[in-house]
């Protein structure tokens, strides 16, 4: 169902709401740039339209609104183990605002910890109550790719809010609960299609008859060895990354409790392929960056029929190297052309 309303009525909504979820979205935060007194947009919490950047791209992705950074699983002592609450105790859940790549990527974190033999516990008691709220996409932003990666289009979410003009908020909701604020605030009740982006200026070619093994053989990711810094920010900001590293903290006042915690890892970074005895499989910064890309574009379709990669362009924006994922992908696709595939 399709709702004209004035962002005053879709803030009572979000007022509303607020009494019993949590409610997320990228938000500008002043200053807040790493390595200038510039605003970054991040993902935080919000309770008004206004506080939301409906048009800007958020450096980290959704992914850091319910699968924290560190996160506690489990405190222990000698005999006992509890549970650690979750990111969403005390709440009916959360509502999170995000972009149709984003959706896409949802699909990705979905297949790994949900659909990939045993459901991930700790993520799927989370996932379970969380709303997700298109933000739709009038124009690409300069680094997207997300209509060469077919992520530029869905159907999947709760409700769609668009801004058009100064105070006209159009809403599709999809979700019949909802369907009770927005009929009460709405100045309109008719179909409305969320908008999508149709082009991008940034294009990539994903290879079609791509092989490991011939892609392991091309000789430019020994270029990365030295641009690379492996500072592991293209994997943190990326919003189809799963992968964790487990860490035991010991109290220090009684060595044998403490707590268990999962930490975000990078492929990309010293330490991740690090095995006993001393090995470790990619030292390199190209073999890792080699191992990214083809997990990317490769690994992961062959396993789940379609690429990891939703194209959204923030690893590019984010590498203070100013290495370009998009270029790595093209890169790949114009040698497997000019050697003819397998
Ligand atoms: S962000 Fe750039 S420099 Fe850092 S690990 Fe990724 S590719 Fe390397
Ligand atoms: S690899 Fe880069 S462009 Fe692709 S989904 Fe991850 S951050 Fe976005």
């Amino acid at each position: 169902m399709g709702y004209i309303l004035s962002k005053e009525g879709l803030n009572k909504i979000l007022s509303a709401l607020s009494k019993e979820y949590m409610i997320f979205a990228p938000k500008i935060f002043e200053n807040g740039n790493k390595f200038s007194d510039l605003p970054l947009v991040r993902y935080g919490r919000v309770n008004s339209v206004d506080e939301i950047a409906f048009d800007a791209k958020s450096s980290n992705s959704f992914k850091e609104t319910f699968m924290p950074i560190s996160q506690t699983l489990f405190f222990f002592t000698e005999d006992a183990v509890k549970e650690a609450d979750s990111p969403l105790a005390g709440q009916k859940g959360a509502i999170v605002f995000l972009r149709s790549c984003d959706i896409h990527a949802l699909k990705r974190l979905d297949e790994i910890y949900l659909n990939n033999s045993e459901a991930d516990y700790y993520y799927k008691r989370v996932r379970d109550k969380i709303k997700f709220v298109l933000l739709p996409c009038k124009e690409p932003f300069a680094s997207c790719f997300c209509v060469d990666m077919q992520s530029n289009k869905t159907e999947s979410y709760d409700a769609s809010v668009e801004i058009d003009g100064e105070n006209t908020v159009c809403i599709d909701c999809k979700n019949h609960e909802w369907d009770c604020f927005f009929k009460e605030a709405a100045q309109k009740v008719l179909p409305v299609t969320p908008s999508f982006v149709v082009e991008t200026k940034t294009r990539v070619s994903v290879p079609e008859q791509l092989s490991a093994a011939q892609a392991t053989a091309l000789g430019f990711w020994a270029e990365y060895d030295g641009r690379c810094i492996n500072c592991g920010r293209c994997n943190f900001s990326c919003p189809t990354c799963t992968c964790y590293t487990m860490q035991d903290l010991f109290y220090s006042d009684n060595g044998r409790a403490g707590e268990r915690r999962r930490v975000w890892a990078s492929c990309m970074v010293d330490g991740f392929t690090d095995v006993a005895g001393g090995g470790a499989y990619r030292k390199k910064n190209g073999e890792r960056m080699r191992f990214k890309a083809l997990h990317k574009v490769l690994d992961f379709k062959q396993r789940f029929g379609y690429t990891m990669c939703v194209g959204c362009g923030r690893c590019d924006d984010i590498c203070p190297e100013y290495i370009s994922f998009s270029t790595i992908i093209n890169r790949l696709s114009g040698e497997v052309t000019q050697n003819g595939g397998e």
